[in-house]
């Protein structure tokens, strides 16, 4: 209910006015690795140092102009060319809207295609982040388009809140796939999504040791200390090698946990936004967690 309210509310425009005027009271520095290519590769390093890799997020979505969606493909090739430079451990997550999937599926998939083949050049691979449930088709088509021409070299996102979801992965399990699992971070009708966080905690389990079980690579993202036991106890049962999964989490939330992870050996992987254009992923954030606009709000009283 409280991140049902939050969005709603953060999608008025005098919000997004205030909020963007409040940025370090929202703490942004906490949720973004910093504005340039430089800031991002220098996050990953840090990381890397930790046994820990990084999926970079040029932030930025619901990209309606033509150059505007450009520069974001530009900003992802710079970034796959600074971080094979720099030798980290680095892939990068793409929202399709953030390269004009809102324009058009052919604009999205020519601006994907560039960044998949220069993915592919530098040895590493784009994962398409998911996003609300109007985009889903469009993003499922686009993996399987860019899945089918550079076999390995792409990923997506499942969200396990979504009714859908089962029926997309065994539709998606013609073969071995690259899957990263999470709850779902968006406003959805209870007709498209689960509402119940402990029936999205089961759906997720499900989802995530399924893919397992079909043979796929999955990214297991949530920091959900619990509901991660659980599949990591399904994995150890199944003797699952560390080459079929990895453990993600978001930049700011839960490191303590996933370092504890990352220095028993287990795969581990930080996702890293960077850029100027944050609000609607911080805001998403802050919808996560009552107790981060209590910080917020607190800090704007004090002044
Ligand atoms: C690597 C990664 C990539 C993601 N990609 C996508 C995507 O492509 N599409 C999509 O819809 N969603 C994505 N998400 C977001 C996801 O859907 C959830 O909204 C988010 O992970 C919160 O759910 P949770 O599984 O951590 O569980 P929750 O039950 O929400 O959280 C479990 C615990 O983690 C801590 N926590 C969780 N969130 C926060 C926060 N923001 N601040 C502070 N503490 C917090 C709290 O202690 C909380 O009790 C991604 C998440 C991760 C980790």
């Amino acid at each position: 209910m409280y991140r049902e309210c939050l969005l709603a509310v953060a999608s008025r425009s005098a919000v997004r006015r205030f909020v963007l005027r409040h940025a370090a009271l929202l703490g942004v520095d906490r949720f973004v690795g910093g504005s340039s290519v430089a800031a991002a590769v220098a996050v990953a390093r840090r990381l890397n140092r930790q046994g820990v890799g990084a999926t970079f997020d040029v932030l930025g979505e619901d990209v309606r102009d033509p150059e505007a969606a450009e520069r974001v493909r530009e900003t992802y090739l710079a970034l796959l060319d600074a971080a094979a430079a720099a030798g980290v451990d680095a892939h990068v997550s793409v929202k399709p809207s953030a390269v004009g999937a809102a324009l058009s599926a052919a604009t999205a998939y020519e601006h994907l295609e560039r960044i998949v083949a220069r993915a592919q050049a530098r040895d590493t691979y784009v994962r398409l982040d998911m996003e609300h449930s109007a985009l889903t088709d469009v993003t499922l088509e686009l993996f399987r388009a860019l899945d089918d021409r550079f076999p390995g070299r792409v990923g997506t996102v499942l969200q396990a809140y979504l009714h859908r979801t089962p029926a997309d992965l065994e539709r998606l399990s013609d073969r071995p796939r690259r899957f990263r699992i999470v709850k779902g971070a968006y406003r959805e009708p209870p007709t498209v999504a689960l509402r119940r966080r402990r029936d999205i905690a089961d759906a997720f389990w499900r989802l995530a040791t399924g893919a397992l079980a079909a043979g796929h690579h999955v990214a297991v993202a949530t920091h959900d200390v619990a509901l991660r036991e659980r599949v990591l106890a399904w994995i150890r049962l199944r003797d699952c090698p560390r080459d079929r999964y990895e453990w993600q989490t978001l930049y700011g939330v839960g490191y303590a946990e996933l370092l504890r992870l990352a220095w028993a050996g287990e795969p581990c992987r930080i996702y890293v936004p960077f850029g100027e254009d944050w609000y609607g992923y911080v805001v998403r954030r802050l919808a996560e967690r009552p107790e981060n606009l209590a910080l917020v709000l607190r800090a704007w009283v004090r002044g």
